[in-house]
């Protein structure tokens, strides 16, 4: 993981030397990598793919397209678009990927190449940033207040991926499951699937976005009335009714749209990027 992430450095390296450009409006793709590389503690956190620039394109940037996963549909959206950098949340090059370049990373890979666009990836550095990550930003859509005296979003111990859930309260319109389930839905335009009974008062919820059903046993152990995540597994329903902890998946894709997102304005706004959110359906 580290060495990939520095053979990529090294490459962005040399080619910024003879392309910077002082351009307004614009940032090279080293300049971009570096600077996300620290915003979001890389180079700090074990993750299971490489983060950062994942896929070189052309070296200067003036137009990013933001979105869940580098899927073709993405990249469609893009060279529609004109981006010069595409800035996601699931890339490729997954630990027990298959290396070879064939079949649908073939394809899009060669899509991506042959039109000369970045591909940036921030996977568990998104997720957990204590501002522009996926659990913070969730809690901001879902108007929960993240509980103050633990520290949500910070990485203590790499192995052990702490900070990964975040607990706190819901709003004032969230006081049983029934209206938690129903305040997601509105919020997230998709309708949960709700383990537990509806008339349950929740006051105190753990979360964490995406395929983090696994992590139930944790928020069991914090104690909390309900444990948000993306996904469901067969397990999850047995965890959560032997338990008493709810259990709600709200969509993997639904809870993880919002980091990236805020992340894409983020950085438009730091090197005046234009910049595009683009939401590929999927119901998962
Ligand atoms: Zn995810």
């Amino acid at each position: 993981m580290k060495k990939m992430t520095q053979q990529s450095k090294s490459k962005v390296g040399r080619l910024t030397k003879s392309t910077q450009s002082k351009a307004k409006n614009s940032v090279s793709a080293s300049d971009l990598s570096s600077y996300l590389a620290k915003y979001l503690n890389v180079a700090k956190i074990k993750d299971y793919c490489p983060n950062g620039l994942q896929v070189q394109g052309k070296p200067i940037i003036k137009t990013i397209v933001s979105g869940v996963t580098a899927s073709m549909a993405l990249i469609e959206e893009a060279i529609a678009i004109k981006a010069d950098a595409i800035l996601v949340h699931h890339g490729w090059f997954w630990k027990n990927d298959d290396a070879r370049i064939v079949g649908q990373l073939h394809n899009r890979l060669k899509l991506l190449m042959d039109h000369d666009i970045n591909l940036f990836a921030y996977h568990l550095p998104l997720d957990v940033h204590p501002e522009l990550g996926n659990n913070a930003q969730l809690a901001k859509v879902m108007g929960w207040k993240p509980l103050s005296g633990v520290k949500q979003g910070l990485i203590e111990d790499p192995l052990i991926l702490d900070g990964l859930i975040w607990q706190g309260r819901t709003d004032a319109s969230q006081k049983t499951l029934g209206q938690l389930a129903r305040s997601m839905a509105s919020r997230l335009g998709r309708d949960p699937l709700v383990i537990g009974d509806l008339k349950k008062p929740i006051q105190t919820i753990a979360w964490c976005t995406g395929g983090a059903q696994g992590y139930i046993n944790q928020a069991i152990s914090m104690k909390v009335d309900a444990y948000i995540s993306g996904e469901v597994s067969e397990q999850t329903f047995h965890a959560a009714r032997e338990s008493g902890v709810a259990y709600i998946a709200a969509g993997h894709h639904a809870t993880e749209r919002y980091g990236i997102a805020a992340l894409g304005g983020h950085v438009a706004k730091q090197f005046g990027l234009k910049h595009h959110f683009v939401d590929i359906f999927n119901p998962i």
